[in-house]
């Protein structure tokens, strides 16, 4: 394993095929359910090489699943919040996001008793310019850190200009450092090499690239900063059926299913990996 100056982090999105935005183009039923198996996987690979990690949760998966939940707790990983239905920040208000918040806690509660969360994705990474008043939310909430400014323009979301590293936003303009605000953002990875970004933080780059380009963007990365990649349930269990999509989409979500796992135990092994939580204590970002 190379030496690298950072720890690594990789982070998980608990929802359900129903829960997603991607357009079906037939029915999906609520019935085929992919969540348990597929956290389960994963909990399994990060126990057999020992790492913990982050797990963005949707409420409704806490209430549907609590074993799955104690599992995850039980075995050390960080418990996030995803929001409660996948319903992007968006379509909030402030008040309605605040109730979502207090659900979701309500939530966990029910399954864990009293217990700290203190990271937040929006579904969709749907916190941008148009609604940084979410980040007051989320720290008035109890929330230290947040994962939800994609720092460049892709098809559905994106705030070009924002930082690739770690970074408190100001609550003027959410794309510039200021000491004193309110939360930490831990943007999921880009490479930017020579002014150009490249997204790589994804389950659809982790399968789309060949391992070797990929790990030559983390190998990069991780020589200046940490990172956070992320990973859906449904991108590992490749031998659930199909979902019905539009070929866009079909190949977006489809594309090298087969190669996760392997590409995973090659990280897994490659990196020293932690929770966002851990990395954040480390690097300082917390006290
Ligand atoms: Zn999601």
């Amino acid at each position: 394993m190379p030496r690298f100056p950072h720890r690594a982090a990789f982070s998980f999105d608990i929802e359900d095929w129903h829960h997603s935005e991607i357009n079906k183009v037939g029915e999906v039923h609520a019935s085929e359910s992919i969540v348990e198996r597929g956290t389960n996987a994963i909990l399994d690979l990060l126990a057999k090489h020992g790492w913990r990690s982050t797990f963005f949760v949707l409420g409704d998966v806490v209430r549907e699943h609590p074993e799955l939940i104690r599992r995850m707790v039980r075995e050390g990983h960080e418990l996030a919040c995803h929001g409660m239905s996948h319903r992007p920040v968006w379509r909030a208000t402030p008040e309605t996001f605040r109730a979502e918040l207090r659900e979701f806690r309500t939530t966990v509660e029910g399954v864990l008793g009293d217990f700290p969360v203190t990271g937040f994705r929006a579904p969709t990474f749907s916190i941008d310019r148009s609604n940084a008043w979410a980040l007051d939310v989320l720290a008035d909430e109890g929330y230290r850190y947040d994962s939800s400014i994609f720092p460049m323009k892709v098809k559905m979301y994106g705030t070009p200009g924002a930082p690739v590293g770690l970074y408190r936003p100001s609550r003027a303009d959410l794309r510039k450092h200021d000491p004193a605000g309110r939360l930490v953002e831990f943007p999921v990875a880009i490479a930017e090499v020579m002014g150009v970004r490249f997204p790589v933080g994804g389950g659809f780059y982790l399968r789309a690239l060949p391992l070797p380009l990929f790990r030559a963007g983390l190998d990069f990365i991780l020589q200046h900063r940490p990172f956070v990649l992320y990973l859906h349930p449904r991108e590992v269990t490749p031998e659930s059926r199909r979902m019905p999509l539009d070929p866009v989409n079909g190949f977006i979500t489809y594309v090298n299913l087969d190669t996760v796992i392997a590409k995973l135990e090659h990280l897994f092994q490659r990196y020293e990996w932690t929770t966002m939580r851990d990395i954040l204590n480390d690097e300082g970002w917390l006290r």
